[in-house]
């Protein structure tokens, strides 16, 4: 199925063609109508489906880039995967003006985060921990976000990153947008799932 069968903005989908992608892929033309459609979603997703840039084109639909605030967080389990889901954002992005991507993951230095932050970021994608420390120093706030998307969500479970989501889902709006995906679907998923998505779409493929 073509991208262009969806109600995506001109931009985007120009910006489609010249990175060359042309079809949807499964998980895709599963998730998308939904996203686009503004319903929370639990993807099973594995890397290589092409899951970043379902949630990417669904997220980047619900930017304003005129307003200058945090409208979507992509929480991840690791930094090598943050740094590829913001890669591929920022490829997803090249011919909307002014989308500024910024990743905050730990091990990084703190310093060079907070002065990124100040200079304004609409996405942020990073792990739990970090974010979670963004959240107590008050140098990152999400009280204006729209999307947020939990990438891999079991294996930040695996890592103990539970605690740490609790409290950042706690400082983000009630009326968000909330989208999931994970590899496999244990009970604590569920239960997560249960607690922080209103009436989730399901997406296997
Ligand atoms: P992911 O599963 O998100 O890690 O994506 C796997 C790879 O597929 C990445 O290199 C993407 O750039 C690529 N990709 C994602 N969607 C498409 C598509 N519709 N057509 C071609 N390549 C894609």
């Amino acid at each position: 199925l073509p991208f262009s069968t969806l109600p995506l903005h001109p931009d985007l989908l120009h910006n489609l063609v010249s990175i060359g992608y042309e079809s949807m892929t499964p998980i895709q033309a599963e998730s998308l109508p939904h996203m686009l459609a503004g319903k929370d979603l639990i993807a099973q997703g594995k890397t290589g489906s092409g899951k970043t840039a379902a949630f990417g084109l669904g997220l980047l639909s619900r930017l304003d880039a005129g307003r200058s605030q945090v409208q979507a967080l992509v929480l991840c389990p690791t930094r090598e995967l943050a740094d590829q889901v913001a890669n591929e954002l920022r490829k997803l992005a090249r011919r909307l003006a002014n989308i500024k991507v910024l990743t905050l993951c730990g091990g990084m230095p703190l310093r060079a985060q907070i002065a990124s932050l100040e200079h304004g970021a609409h996405i942020i994608v990073g792990t739990p921990g970090r974010i979670e420390d963004h959240l107590g120093r008050g140098t990152l706030k999400l009280d204006r976000l729209s999307v947020l998307v939990l990438d891999e969500a079991d294996r930040m479970l695996e890592m103990g990153f539970q605690s740490a989501l609790d409290v950042i889902i706690a400082q983000t709006p009630r009326a968000r947008q909330t989208l999931l995906f994970s590899a496999t679907f244990p009970a604590q998923i569920q239960s997560i799932a249960g607690r922080i998505m209103r009436d989730p779409v399901q997406v296997r493929v």
